[in-house]
């Protein structure tokens, strides 16, 4: 068997048209993006999500700030964009300098800004089954996996990885949705025990290639969110080997699958949070 590709550019691109028909209906949707410090990839990061949101026709506000910004600045710039009218949508872009206590400017964002879905009030939504912003990665598989028609009613589901942005949020999307999850780590005795019984494995790890082919399932779909920079070819690869597309029915390459994802997914955040915002425009929402 050789799997189906599941295109997250060709979806990507998809969403993002979308998006761009939701901009032009609402008028105006403004997303702000803060960058603290010189990290060549979330420079990189925010480039992307500028230009992206740039396209789909929103007031991009691109704020780089020096990596000397003490907590209280980046805290007072925060609560600026929460009282903009204008700022439908906020993201900070994560890691920040260590003299920088994470957490508490993740609280500092307004949850109905927070495109990136990781407030607690918005992460604590999710668990209770009433999201309102939820995580671009794992909302970007939910897409892909609704679009190729992939069964979560009673399916088993093994989501590899329990971060706050990847592997948490997954899985509760996908209890949600009546799947039976398992979600493993580095603790995880016997990994491939878990990763041959599932239906729909999501591997959000970290490690290039960790998942094997002799560790999925016959006809199992198979979600790769690894980004891992090969520092010989600097090629980017999964955690999963691409050997494993004989044993999936439907499978993501890397790259090209899950990335493009969810930079368009954090736009249609931006896009609910701002109907969210606008009570008028609530009752025949799109995104
Ligand atoms: P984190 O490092 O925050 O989490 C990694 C998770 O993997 C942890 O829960 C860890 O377990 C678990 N883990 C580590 N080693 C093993 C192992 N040997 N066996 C089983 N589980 C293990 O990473 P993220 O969730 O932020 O990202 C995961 C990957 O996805 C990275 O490659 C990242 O670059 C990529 N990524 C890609 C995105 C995209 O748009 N394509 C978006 C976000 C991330 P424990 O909790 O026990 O430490």
């Amino acid at each position: 068997m050789t799997a189906t590709i599941i295109d997250g550019k060709a979806l990507g691109t998809k969403v993002r048209e979308e998006v761009a028909a939701s901009v032009a209906e609402l008028g105006h949707v403004g997303l702000a993006t803060v960058l603290v410090g010189d990290d060549p990839a979330s420079h990189i990061y925010i480039d992307l999500k500028q230009k992206a949101a740039q396209q789909a026709g929103m007031e991009a506000r691109d704020l780089k700030l020096p990596s000397h910004t003490s907590e209280e600045a980046l805290l007072a710039t925060i609560a600026e964009l929460n009282a903009d009218d204008a700022v439908d949508g906020l993201l900070v872009q994560l890691p920040l300098p260590d003299h920088i206590d994470e957490n508490r400017v993740i609280e500092a964002i307004a949850p109905a800004k927070d495109v990136d879905g990781i407030h607690p009030i918005n992460a604590g939504r999710l668990y209770l089954g009433r999201p309102s912003l939820v995580p671009g990665t794992p909302l970007g598989i939910m897409r892909m996996l609704d679009e190729y028609e992939i069964p979560l009613e009673g399916a088993r589901a093994v989501v590899v990885g329990r971060s706050a942005i990847v592997g948490k949020p997954m899985a509760h999307l996908l209890l949600q949705r009546n799947a039976t999850v398992t979600i493993c780590h580095s603790r995880t005795q016997d990994l491939e025990r878990h990763t041959l019984d599932a239906d729909v494995l999501v591997a959000a790890v970290g490690r290039t290639h960790l998942i094997s082919a002799d560790m999925v399932k016959a006809g199992a779909t198979v979600i790769d969110v690894g980004m891992n920079r090969d520092e010989d070819s600097r090629k980017v690869l999964g955690d999963v080997d691409p050997s494993a597309m004989d044993e999936a029915a439907y499978m993501t390459p890397v790259p090209g699958g899950v990335g493009p994802m969810t930079i368009a997914m954090v736009l249609q955040n931006a896009v609910t949070a701002a109907r969210l915002r606008r009570p008028e425009a609530v009752a025949s929402p799109k995104n």
